[in-house]
């Protein structure tokens, strides 16, 4: 059985596994989806949400969203090679997030929480972190290593035919939750530090991301927000970042 999970996983490796490392953290990553798979089901996902959003017609709020983003796209070597959109949805939800390739969205509930460009800062360079780091990408594939160590296991004595075929059903299985689960902590953590990174060498105050996720700390304790739903905003994170912001300056 174990050589069946090794040859597997061999197949899978040979469909396009890539060893990386995060930016700024330098953490590796294994990586099973390419690239051009990952930008297009971000693109995907993007195409349905605007299809069901309503733009802000706050041009001001609008530009302020557009012109911060690409402030932090452009101290970035690394985002040269996406092509970044920043939008700005009518929706009293409080929740910002980014979809893999480049798509950023923030709802005009969460500017409610922001009191300067500096926090808007903070929230869209965690965001553009995702990106960068390709969380989606990373857990795709540790969803796709599961499915096929469990499929491998599950058809015990026979060795698999078509390892393309294993790998196509682990991917379809893989793809949606890439793109719309929640990240995990360690993902959350590492774009907290990327996020503050950016927006610090972009010439933003750091120390506005505390106050932000402070604000988010104390709203918490009062109501269900989305964005806290996915970020979890607790001493830890706050105490994570305070750290970090050190260790900058
Ligand atoms: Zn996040």
């Amino acid at each position: 059985m174990k050589k069946i999970v090794l040859i597997s996983l061999i197949g899978l490796f040979m469909t396009g596994c890539v060893i990386s490392n995060a930016p700024v953290t330098g953490r590796t990553q294994l990586i099973l989806v390419d690239e051009k798979q990952e930008n297009a089901l971000g693109l995907n996902e993007a195409d349905s949400i605007l299809k069901n959003a309503t733009l802000s017609s706050d041009k001001t709020l609008t530009n302020k969203i557009v012109k911060i983003g690409k402030n932090i796209v452009a101290v970035s070597d690394d985002a040269q090679k996406y092509e970044w959109n920043f939008y700005l949805l009518e929706d009293e939800s409080v929740n910002a997030f980014a979809l893999p390739g480049g798509k950023v969205f923030f709802y005009t509930g969460i500017l409610k929480f922001m009191d300067n460009d500096d926090q808007i800062a903070a929230v869209m360079g965690h965001e553009i972190a995702h990106v960068l780091a390709h969380h989606g990408a990373e857990r795709m594939s540790q969803q796709m290593l599961s499915n096929v160590g469990a499929q491998a296991l599950s058809s015990a004595l026979e060795i698999p035919a078509e390892y393309e075929s294993l790998y196509n059903t682990a991917y379809g299985l893989a793809s949606n939750l890439g793109v719309i689960l929640p990240f995990s902590r360690k993902h959350e953590s590492e774009a907290d530090t990327i996020g503050v990174y950016l927006m610090y060498k972009a010439g933003y105050n750091p120390n506005e991301a505390i106050k932000f996720w402070q604000k988010m700390a104390a709203a918490s304790k009062g109501a269900t927000l989305e964005f806290l739903s996915t970020h979890p905003s607790d001493e830890r994170r706050i105490k994570d970042i305070t750290a970090y912001i050190e260790t900058l300056q």
